[in-house]
């Protein structure tokens, strides 16, 4: 690694950061979970801004698709087939050579986030499904590590930098002598997950690359600040934009976690770590297909309102029983058969990464 510190200049002289700044930042390492549209302009902007280490994890490859908004791809890595997170690494090394980037091709679950997101100083989250941001959530309560919420669909966006209350109280930003600066949770914000089905995705609704790359913007100001020990600096709020009605918004939060009864951070159960929650896949021998079944659903999913939904991406039936839609992604046929409890059959894979990637993609959640 050089010592020249000179690329950073216009960085360096911001109030915060200076050279001590630039220092702890390039000592630091991020972890951006997901390399889509939110985490490709997050990526990018760490690794110029000289975040030392930077490790991307992403379970999918680009699609012509992605391109529009997906700014570190190009349609040679449509041609050649390229994981996401293998061809932002290729090109993060091209943009600052000081920066070492670790790409993780997989489908991160509860069995090993611990082995791909320990070490990091903060995680940042270019998910598109809100149990895998669940998971990523009681990994960071757990540990002490700071979450840089965000997500983007259609044309709004929101994001938040969570500075977690830990079991030991001990993090850095609870520690402060001007009192805790700790912050409330995503379970304290959102206790439950959006029931599947009735959020919209990026596959189902669209988005707008501005609005992504707002949220994108937002998640990487506040790392920065996270890394650099900038906590007094980091947003209390929760900020939701619209992009295309030209709206933008500031939500007080910090109530959330004296009022609420969170089970992650204030009763110390990590439901998604310990998998008493989330998505159980279970690969269906000999049939090509893989279940996921979402544990403790109580109401029964509307299949009517998803299948108007799915009804422009394929050939979609249901009855009273079931749902079931012939799929296309990455270019290869998939047939989805949800049932009213939540629980799913992919055919057309063995693979449950491949399975939960057609689930989130399609139905969401
Ligand atoms: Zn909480």
């Amino acid at each position: 690694m050089s010592e020249d510190l000179s690329r950073y200049h216009r960085q360096m002289i911001l109030p915060g950061i200076g050279e001590d700044g630039q220092q702890r930042l390039l000592g630091s390492t991020a972890c951006v979970i997901g390399c889509g549209a939110l985490g490709s302009v997050i990526a990018d902007l760490l690794a110029r801004a000289g975040v030392g280490h930077l490790v991307i994890v992403d379970r999918d490859f680009i699609e012509m698709t992605n391109l529009q908004r997906q700014t570190l791809f190009d349609e040679r890595d449509v041609a050649e087939a390229v994981p996401k997170a293998e061809a932002a690494r290729r090109r993060l090394g091209k943009i600052n050579s000081d920066v070492r980037v670790t790409a993780i091709v997989d489908d991160l679950n509860r069995t090993n986030i611990e082995r791909y997101a320990s070490g990091a100083d903060v995680i940042v989250d270019g998910l598109d499904n809100f149990e895998g941001r669940y998971l990523v959530n009681d990994f960071c309560v757990k540990h002490g590590i700071a979450y840089v919420y965000g997500g983007a669909v259609g044309t709004v966006g929101a994001a938040f930098a969570i500075l977690p209350h830990t079991p030991g109280g001990d993090a850095p930003w609870e520690t402060l002598p001007d009192g805790s600066r700790a912050s409330p949770c995503l379970r304290c914000l959102f206790e439950e997950e959006p029931a599947p089905g009735t959020m919209p995705t990026c596959d189902t609704a669209g988005i707008l690359a501005s609005a992504a790359v707002t949220v994108a913007s937002f998640e990487v100001a506040e790392t920065l600040k996270v890394l650099t020990g900038n906590y007094a600096q980091v947003s209390p709020t929760l900020l939701n934009v619209d992009l295309w009605n030209s709206s933008m918004s500031e939500l007080r939060v910090a109530g959330a976690y004296e009022h609420g009864d969170c089970p992650c951070c204030k009763h110390g159960r990590f439901e998604y770590l310990e998998g008493s929650r989330g998505t159980g896949a279970a690969t269906l021998c000999g049939r090509d297909a893989v279940q996921l079944t979402h544990r403790q659903r109580a109401t029964a999913l509307d299949l009517p309102a998803i299948a108007e939904r799915l009804r422009p991406h394929g050939e979609v039936r249901t009855n009273r029983f079931m749902l079931r839609a012939s799929l296309t992604d990455n270019g290869k046929p998939y047939t989805l058969s949800l049932f009213p409890d939540g629980r799913a059959i992919v055919h057309g894979t063995d693979e449950a990464a491949v399975a939960r990637g057609v689930y989130a993609k399609f139905i969401g959640a």
